[in-house]
């Protein structure tokens, strides 16, 4: 049987009948009635394990067709991945749950002054998400969106003036703005919590953070636009241990792959062991919270094939981001009709690293880094490196002024597949 990670020891008459309601609404789904038929009743974790899970596909036919409405008040769509075809999308009322999160986490105060870093456009909820959250913690709050990278200054010289006390953005964007800063000698000591949310932490994030801002901690949230905020964990929790809130049902399933059930009767998705794609365990966190917490392990769809040799996207870039000069890499894979895909990979360069660099170091802060990278890569031992070897073609190195990101959510994929034609 997978493993539950759940509050109570099992599900209770409330959760029963919520379960009892989702899967009463997913058999009235035409493409789903099928599956769903057989299952159940549910009145057990045991009884659960037998439900189907849920792929991302089932849970957008299924909302297709549903299309929830909240008891009262607007309800809002806000769109999810979905980087080819029609968006995915997430409804949720107003407040987006976050009553609960507060209860339970609390990386902000009423003495707080608070920069809301995530974008706000193109329907992504983590901006009005963290809003919500404000609104329960009753700070101060500053809706500034991510920034490019000519904003930084004058706004870093905001943040100091302000005396900004909590900062909040995906990884990438945090990663890019907290280097600058460290780079060019911004210090930010009032700054006591950076909330996170989108991406796993970033480990140079720890060292920037340290020169910058050295009260600062981090604050993390876990979820999706599907099952809204599923766990939270606090500074003194490992960056990717995690804790579910009390209406979140966390399963471990086969091969580590979780599912989630939202147990909380407003939740408007039908969130029934819906699978994201995340990897987990099970484990005990050292901040000593004495319940069972969650640790991620990251997505287990990020093992790729290059030329017939695979590639652990994850492990490659982690490799490149730690060599010197480099601040950021990036993999872009070019496939070919033939065959004969290529692999870019993209480099920003570490301001300060070459000989005339400054703050604006763009490609020509060291000029043999594409080089440099490039026979690092040759003489590893990992997956593709002979495909390298013997067609030195297949391989391209570049020195970039940007990486290519989502212009929706700041996040900088570590992959970026181009297909052929
Ligand atoms: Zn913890």
């Amino acid at each position: 049987m997978p493993e539950f990670l759940l509050a109570t020891p099992d599900l209770s008459e409330t959760d029963q009948a919520r379960v009892a309601a989702v899967l009463e609404r997913l058999r009235g789904v035409p493409e789903l009635a099928t599956r769903y038929q057989p299952a159940g009743p549910v009145g057990t974790l045991a009884d659960l394990a037998g439900v189907p899970v849920m792929l991302k596909d089932d849970l957008q036919v299924a909302l297709g067709h549903l299309q929830p409405r909240a008891e009262r008040g607007a309800t809002w769509l806000f769109q999810s991945g979905g980087s080819t075809g029609s968006p995915q999308v997430g409804y949720a009322p107003t407040g987006l749950y976050m009553a609960e999160v507060y209860a339970h986490w609390r990386a902000l105060g009423r003495d707080d002054v608070f920069v809301n870093g995530w974008s706000a456009g193109k329907m992504w909820g983590a901006h009005f998400l963290v809003n919500a959250y404000a609104d329960h913690a009753g700070c101060v709050a500053m809706n500034l969106g991510a920034m490019s990278r000519d904003e930084y200054d004058p706004w870093l010289q905001f943040f100091a003036t302000r005396k900004v006390t909590g900062y909040g953005g995906t990884p990438s964007v945090l990663r890019l703005v907290f280097r600058h800063a460290a780079e060019t000698g911004v210090k930010l000591p009032d700054l006591r919590a950076v909330l996170w949310l989108g991406e796993a932490w970033d480990r140079q994030l720890d060292a920037d953070l340290a020169a910058v801002a050295p009260q600062a901690r981090r604050w993390g949230m876990f979820g999706s636009t599907e099952t809204w905020v599923v766990a939270t964990n606090t500074p003194d929790c490992p960056a990717d241990v995690w804790h579910p809130l009390p209406s979140q049902l966390v399963c471990v399933g086969e091969d580590e792959l979780l599912d989630f059930t939202c147990l909380n009767p407003q939740v408007l998705n039908p969130v029934l062991r819906y699978r994201t794609g995340d990897a987990g365990r099970v484990v005990s966190c050292a901040c000593g919270n004495p319940r069972p917490a969650l640790q991620v392990l990251g997505r287990r769809d990020n093992l790729i094939k290059f030329r017939g040799h695979l590639l652990n996207v994850d492990d490659l870039v982690a490799d490149l981001d730690a060599r010197p000069g480099v601040a950021r890499s990036q993999l872009v894979v070019r496939e070919a009709a033939d065959g004969g895909s290529v692999l870019q990979v993209r480099l920003l360069a570490a301001a300060g690293a070459g000989p005339n660099a400054g703050p604006d170091a763009g490609p020509d802060a060291e000029p043999d880094l594409a080089s440099r990278v490039r026979e690092h890569i040759l003489g590893s031992a990992f997956g593709p490196s002979i495909v390298f070897q013997r067609n030195p073609h297949s391989l391209e190195v570049d020195v970039v002024e940007s990486l290519i990101g989502n212009e929706r959510t700041g996040k900088i994929p570590s992959l970026v597949v181009r297909p052929a034609g």
